[in-house]
């Protein structure tokens, strides 16, 4: 069975004071043990983070990751930097990344792809504009990204990665995708995996959903059959983080 996954990606917001808080808050909190919990601070406070947590079940993420070791990277920060700080996890891939900053499918692999090598595991995300779902692409767009990542990938590799569906359109809007529709494209995400790289990893590849999810609506998105956790924005700095780590009860 797929362990359940809830990632808190706090994107670009917070302070010393609002994250310890958030991370007191976590290590108060009654989880449930069959949970596997990561956040995701910025950069600069990945550190107070890894320190301040105590909570068995609980790690912390990066972001962002580059793809060479250390060196004139200006601006980066290396795989080697997070397991110095006791980081053993990145996001990767993130819309906002890919949009804003024009990561492309090739470059979000190959920092996937390095990652892994040297021991930090990925939150791979993928998904589709409003524009793109509208024009029927939504498979195809996501397929595309899968593609690019499997093409850098052994069947190992994808031990160490958790994928997030998150369709651009859901992303801070309030906007969540209908079950329907995330279950539609997780199970095509798992058919995929398992017509290209193989049926293990498609059958132990937690597929998480990311956009707009709150402690309201995500009771019924975690019961849909390849719906294996969240990748939660907004709804990760508030209390309700914790209705929604445990949501699969
Ligand atoms: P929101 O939950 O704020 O919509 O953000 C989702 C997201 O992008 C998580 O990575």
């Amino acid at each position: 069975a797929r362990k359940f996954f809830v990632g808190g990606n706090f994107k670009m917001n917070g302070t010393k004071e609002s994250i310890k808080a958030i991370v007191k808050n976590l290590n108060e909190a009654q989880l449930d043990p069959n949970v596997e919990v990561v956040i995701a601070p910025p950069a600069l406070y990945l550190q107070l983070a890894v320190d301040s947590l105590t909570k068995e079940g609980v790690a912390v993420s990066a972001q962002n990751v580059y793809d060479k070791p250390n060196g004139a990277f200006t601006g980066e920060i290396s795989v080697s930097q997070l397991k110095d700080s006791g980081v053993h996890w990145t996001i990767l891939g993130h819309s906002e990344r890919r949009t804003l900053l024009g990561e492309s499918d090739e470059f979000v692999a190959s920092k996937s792809k390095y990652a892994i090598d040297n021991g930090i595991s990925v939150i791979w995300c993928c998904g589709e504009s409003l524009q793109e779902r509208e024009a029927g692409q939504t498979i195809a767009v996501i397929e595309k990204q899968l593609a690019a990542l499997a093409a850098k990938l052994t069947p190992e590799d994808w031990k160490s990665v958790v994928i997030a569906y998150e369709p651009i359109w859901a992303i801070g809007t309030g906007k969540v995708a209908t079950v329907e529709q995330a279950q539609e494209v997780h199970e095509a995400i798992r058919k995929w995996l398992a017509a290209n790289v193989n049926q293990t990893v498609a059958d132990e590849t937690r597929i998480l959903y990311g956009g707009s999810v709150n402690a309201k609506n995500c009771k019924d998105l975690a019961k849909q059959q390849d719906i294996d956790g969240f990748l939660v924005g907004g709804a990760s700095l508030k209390p309700e983080f914790v209705d929604i780590i445990n949501s699969n009860q």
